[in-house]
């Protein structure tokens, strides 16, 4: 089973991949296994790179995952093929797929399967793309014969909480600011000015000696056409309100609806706070 599976994430250009043993994971939502009626079998996880040469451009002003459509498209797409071929292959066996919203822990999962190292900024650092990667997952219930790793952790230099302007304070990430919807207090649309992104926040990722490294040597790089596609790295309001309902609808920060994005725009525009 793992070595079609691994034929099929290959041709879909995705290499950083492993399977665990569902026992291991830490189960979050349990369910969501229970209504597919999996109890126990194996986890497929995968890290999918999104980093392209758009977000390197120098006036990019989106958080380098909304640079490209929205991932959650890509991993529609992906999982409609895969779950068909491998619901072909193997008749007996339950599969289900999923990403973000998902049983287990999937940062946990992906450094027990050997993925790469947690940071202390929370999320999974990849030798080869750093992490500027999305976790996904495919669950069966069948058993096939594999084992986890020890959870390794970064070196902790501390240069992600030295760069944030929020000392990673989750509660306070600049990130959750940008997307929160209605109007912002004067205080808060300093702190979007400051940071100069109309959505997200890249600068513990930015800081991160993992992704320098993987920058520099060129391997940060997405090869999925999916993330190397329709990029646009400096959104503006007139760009907003070009755009199609479907174009709209097929980037990240739509989910907050038009006004958000466009409030932040219209902050940026003005370069100062409105009363
Ligand atoms: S995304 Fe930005 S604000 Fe949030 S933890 Fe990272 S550096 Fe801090
Ligand atoms: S910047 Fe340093 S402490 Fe933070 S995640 Fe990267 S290696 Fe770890």
């Amino acid at each position: 089973m793992f070595a079609i599976l691994s034929e099929i994430l290959k041709k879909n250009h995705i290499d950083s991949f492993a399977p665990l043993p569902l026992r291991d994971c830490k189960v979050i939502k349990p369910y969501l296994l229970e209504r597919e009626g999996i109890a126990d079998g194996t986890v497929f996880i995968m890290a999918v790179p999104y980093y392209t040469h758009a977000c390197d451009a120098p006036d990019r002003n989106l958080s380098a995952y909304a640079v490209s459509r929205d991932y959650h498209l890509f991993f529609q797409i992906l999982y409609a093929t895969v779950l068909s071929q491998l619901r072909t292959a193997f008749p007996n066996a339950k599969f289900v797929a999923f990403t973000d919203h998902s049983p287990i822990d999937e940062i946990h999962a992906a450094a027990s399967a050997g993925l790469g190292v947690i940071g202390k900024n929370g999320l999974i650092l990849t030798p080869k793309y750093g992490s500027y990667v999305f976790l996904g997952e495919i669950v069966t219930d069948a058993i096939i014969p594999c084992e986890i790793g020890e959870i390794k952790t970064c070196e902790g230099c501390m240069a992600c909480k030295r760069v944030c302007p929020a000392n990673i304070v989750k509660s306070d990430c600049l990130s959750a600011l940008t997307q929160k919807k209605g109007t912002l207090s004067l205080e808060e649309q300093e702190k979007i000015l400051h940071l100069g992104s109309v959505w997200g926040c890249d600068l513990c990722q930015a800081a991160c000696p993992h992704n320098q490294r993987a920058l520099r040597e060129g391997t940060i790089y997405s090869p999925i056409p999916f993330f190397t596609e329709q990029v646009l790295p400096h959104l503006t309001s007139e760009a907003l309100n070009a755009m199609t309902e479907a174009e709209f609808t097929s980037r990240a920060y739509s989910w907050r609806g038009k006004q958000t994005i466009a409030r932040n725009l219209g902050l940026m525009e003005k370069g100062e706070p409105t009363c």
